[in-house]
């Protein structure tokens, strides 16, 4: 499955905001939003003309595809399988996309970053109701097990993530053990538990066009 594979902190600065896209490093001064908060190239630093309403759309379409490293034609399918669900499309994509199993492993604490949680499941490192599943797009169902491999249970990157999740406690949608280094995807995160900063009602009148 093809993947965006630039720098991913030009797309934080390209966004304006903090994507997280790098783990420990988005957390330090080190971060490029801290010293160059603005878009990335020669013209970076000129005043931008106000943008249009497809502008604006377009954006924050471009944001959500990559805090969860979607591209285009993936993204658009979730859209169209949003769209076809009961309930609030927008909130049916967020929640889409929370249920992929690169997600469930970051937000579970066993990755520094989508990137890495990816990377993890492509390395057969994960396991999903006690099988191996190297799908990183895989959709988990609520009530499914997500473990971490054996083999994969002492590797330096995992501890470290698992140590600084644990400081921060796991999200309400989830139980995660950080002993045993599994979890369980009890229900699907409602609006209100998904960040703030998503307008996911720009996405939805982009594709309605
Ligand atoms: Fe974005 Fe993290 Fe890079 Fe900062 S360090 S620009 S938050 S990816």
């Amino acid at each position: 499955m093809a993947r965006y594979t630039g720098p991913r902190c030009r797309l934080c600065r390209r966004e304006g905001e903090k994507l997280y896209l790098k783990g420990y490093k988005c957390y330090t001064s080190k971060c490029p939003m801290e010293k160059r908060p603005y878009p990335p190239g020669m013209h970076g630093q000129m005043r931008r003309a106000k943008m249009s309403d497809y502008g604006i759309q377009l954006r924050e379409k471009q944001k959500v595809k990559r805090i969860y490293g979607v591209l285009e034609r993936q993204f658009r399918r979730y859209f169209e399988e949003a769209n076809r669900r009961p309930g609030i499309t927008g909130v049916n994509l967020l929640q889409i996309l929370e249920s992929r199993l690169d997600n469930l492993v970051y937000r579970m604490g066993f990755a520094a970053s989508r990137a890495e949680a990816r990377q993890m499941v492509r390395h057969r490192h994960i396991l999903v109701n006690g099988r191996i599943v190297d799908i990183p797009s895989y959709q988990v169902p609520v009530g499914a097990r997500v473990q971490v491999a054996e083999k994969a249970k002492q590797h330096l990157r995992v501890r470290m993530a698992v140590e600084q999740a644990a400081a921060r406690g796991a999200p309400e949608w989830l139980d995660v053990d950080y002993d045993k280094l599994e979890g369980v995807y009890r229900a699907l995160p409602s609006r209100e538990q998904l960040d703030p900063n998503i307008r996911e009602q720009l996405i939805v009148e982009l594709y309605s066009k």
